[in-house]
């Protein structure tokens, strides 16, 4: 269930031993989040970094695949509801990931988007884009300045590549196009409510992962926290004093909550859950009282805490099988190791920071690190394609070749 990065390396590993597979997913793609934000500043289109699962597996026989929304479980008869009718399984893999969490404030969604399907990254992408053309066209100074105001709550990866790529934008990409503004004109912001960004990445690398987000012009608030928002604003506290930033353009990379089928689940199975939702696995990856349902990826609680990222939902997947395995040959499954091969952030165009098997990188080479792995791990050779050349000729050039202003969040999706 899911076809995210934990889904398809489970339905590979359950192929290759013979199993009888289906893979479902809502949608019929593959996304490849982790360079989302540069469909969001328009560095790259969404067909870029989609893939149809259907092409994945295309010559994978005992693969099925199908579109379908999964809506319950009864794991007494051993079946997944889905809004096309029932399906029947022997073993269930659940790899729904993740939605954004806002701390109970689910208002605040309106007011400022995240960054986790495609979609929201068209939306960020026509709230950037028409940014510069609104205050362009205005004329009045404090308009203008709350126009041209980003704010990005969350100092994580993905706030931190986020607020990279809109201060690239403003200071590069956009560098001589207007003539009533100038684009370095514009505020970058990036709020964080801990001790510092990056939080799980080694002190020296967060701070120059700072120094290079203030060379794109981006102020870095760390031990700021959000207290409130409001159309154009947003209400942030700092050691006891309150602080008002006037920002038309707000977004969120701050928490994550379990996606709402992991509820469900929850609920169908009497299951534990952890303080975001997460279900609770055994060191097995099952659910500890239903054997025959795994729990893998970001919806998992694993007992050890682990981080929300691709790897640990792809080396989770590839567990499962191995597990299944084991046990119809009447071994002892084995529980699961995390192999930690590092992770890495970037910030812009020639620096990134990061760790690759334990050794800490940064700057340039940190970002041709960053780019061959990125390049690499994107699921279809076409894909790799697609985005080496983009991304060469946004080298080259210093443009973004996807900068298109749809009139709603659907309108300028390429082929995904
Ligand atoms: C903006 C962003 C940047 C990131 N950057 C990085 C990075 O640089 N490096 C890194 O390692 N990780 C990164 N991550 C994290 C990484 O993408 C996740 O850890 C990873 O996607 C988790 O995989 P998953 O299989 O658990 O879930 P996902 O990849 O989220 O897949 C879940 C799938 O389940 C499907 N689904 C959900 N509910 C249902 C349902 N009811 N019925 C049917 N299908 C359903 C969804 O459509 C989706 O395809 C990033 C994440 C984001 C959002």
């Amino acid at each position: 269930m899911g076809g995210g990065f934990g889904g398809l390396a489970a339905a590979r590993a359950f192929a290759r031993h013979g199993a009888d597979v289906t893979l479902l997913d809502r949608r019929n793609f593959h996304l490849f989040q982790p360079l989302l934000y540069q469909v969001a500043t328009g560095g790259l289109s969404p067909g870029d970094i989609s893939s149809p699962i259907r092409s994945v597996f295309r010559r994978t026989k005992n693969v099925k695949v199908l579109m379908a929304e999964a809506t319950g479980l009864d794991p007494d008869q051993k079946l997944l509801r889905t809004d096309a009718g029932e399906l029947p399984y022997d073993t269930l893999v659940i790899a729904t990931g993740v939605r954004h969490s806002y701390f109970g404030r689910d208002e605040w969604e309106e007011l400022a988007p995240g960054l986790k399907t495609i979609e929201h990254g068209l939306q960020i992408r026509r709230k950037v884009l028409s940014a510069f053309e609104q205050a362009e066209a205005c004329s009045d100074e404090e308009e203008r300045r709350r126009t041209l105001t980003f704010l990005i709550v969350g100092g994580g990866p993905t706030g931190v590549e986020l607020a990279g790529a809109v201060g690239e934008l403003t200071r590069r990409t956009l560098r001589g196009e207007y003539r009533a503004i100038d684009p370095a004109q514009a505020s970058v912001y990036l709020v964080e409510a801990g001790e510092r960004i990056l939080p799980a990445f080694p002190s020296e690398l967060a701070r120059r992962a700072e120094h290079s987000l203030e060379r794109l012009g981006v102020t870095v608030l760390s031990q700021h926290r959000v207290t409130s928002m409001g159309e154009g604003r947003c209400t942030l506290e700092h050691e006891g004093v309150t602080r008002e930033i006037e920002a038309n353009n707000l977004f969120w990379a701050a928490g994550v909550e379990a996606s709402a089928l992991g509820r469900l689940v929850a609920e169908a199975l009497g299951a534990e859950t952890d303080r975001v939702g997460r279900l609770v696995v055994t060191h097995e990856l099952h659910v500890p009282s239903h054997p025959d349902i795994f729990v893998i990826g970001d919806v998992a609680a694993f007992p050890e805490p682990l981080p929300g990222v691709a790897q640990v939902a792809m080396q989770m997947g590839r567990h499962t099988a191995t597990v299944v395995r084991q046990r119809e040959q009447g071994q002892p499954p084995s529980p699961f190791r995390y192999r930690d091969l590092g992770s890495l952030a970037v910030i812009g165009r020639n620096a990134a920071v990061g760790q690759v098997f334990g050794r800490s990188v940064w700057g340039w080479f940190g970002w041709l690190i960053w780019s061959f792995i990125h390049l690499m791990q994107l699921v279809e050779f076409e894909n790799r394609i697609l985005v080496a050349t983009q991304w060469l000729f946004n080298y080259l050039t210093f443009k973004r070749g996807a900068r298109l202003i749809g009139n709603d969040d659907t309108s300028s999706i390429k082929d995904y």
